[in-house]
């Protein structure tokens, strides 16, 4: 699996919808944090993918996002490096006050992360958190990861104890919050990783739960970016039913 990093400019791609910011060819034209700019170099990337060409200007825009590229394209940096690019400027929250106070303890701490990514599997999970962790060195985000099929307290105490950028399976984060361990009051980022694989799976009642959520922020707050390797009707109904004003990303050739 994996395209072939040489053939960059041979992959075919379409971009649709209102006002498509353009693609970057390099990361420098991204104008990076120069935190994240090392920590992505330092992990080997020379160039964005067709596919973080493509997002990192458009999610950097703001902008709703809705985009289908095969597995192995580098999907996972289209949407981390331009949400942690965000994350790294802003800084801290200092309205999360419960997680800032000095000796609140433990047990009463609510984590609240400004961004979420949903994933089908705890593999596919782990990995995300994995690049996260690389991207996230030296600065203040702290990345968390929770998934069914393991002991929750234990992810209950890794929660509690940093959650900016929450990686989460559907069932499971169901769960921790109406355990009231997570808040999505402060979400700023939703992601849909894997988005077919998740529906085939049976999540989309969960899906929907956590999407419609009455305690995030409103619609015109929060960006919601769609990644999937085929576009399927149900994929389409969800595009429709989560995203506005979305920008349409096709890269390489896509099955419906
Ligand atoms: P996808 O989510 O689309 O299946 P991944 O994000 O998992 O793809 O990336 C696939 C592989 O490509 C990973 O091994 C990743 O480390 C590598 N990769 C991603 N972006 C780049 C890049 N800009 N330069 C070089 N390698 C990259
Ligand atoms: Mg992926």
């Amino acid at each position: 699996t994996g395209i072939n990093f040489d053939k960059y400019d041979d992959i075919p791609v379409e971009a649709s919808g209102p006002n498509v910011p353009p693609p970057i060819t390099n990361f420098e034209d991204a104008s990076l944090n120069s935190l994240l700019a090392e920590n992505i170099s330092l992990s080997g990337f020379l160039t964005p993918t067709p596919v973080q060409k493509w997002s990192i200007p458009i999610c950097s825009a703001q902008r709703d996002l809705m985009a289908c590229a095969q597995t192995g394209s580098g999907k996972t940096g289209g949407f981390l490096f331009p949400i942690l690019n965000f994350a790294f400027d802003i800084g801290p929250p200092d309205d999360r006050e419960n997680e800032n106070v000095p000796g609140i303890s433990l047990r009463q701490k609510i984590a609240m992360p400004i961004a979420l990514i949903l994933s089908p599997t705890r593999e596919l999970a782990t990995q995300i958190y994995d690049e996260a962790r690389k991207y996230c060195y030296r600065s203040w985000v702290r990345p968390c990861v929770v998934y069914g099929g393991a002991d929750i307290n234990q992810q209950i105490i890794g929660a509690k104890r940093g959650c900016d950028l929450l990686v989460a399976t559907p069932g499971r984060l169901v769960d921790m919050i109406q355990r009231g361990v997570i808040s999505l009051k402060y979400i700023q980022f939703l992601v849909l990783d894997e988005a077919d694989r998740m529906l085939d799976m049976g999540f989309e009642p969960q899906i929907r739960r956590i999407v419609e959520q009455e305690d995030m922020p409103g619609v015109h707050l929060r960006q919601t970016l769609m990644f999937s390797a085929t576009f399927p009707k149900n994929i389409q109904i969800l595009a429709r039913d989560f995203l506005k004003e979305y920008v349409f990303l096709s890269v390489g050739r896509v099955g419906s």
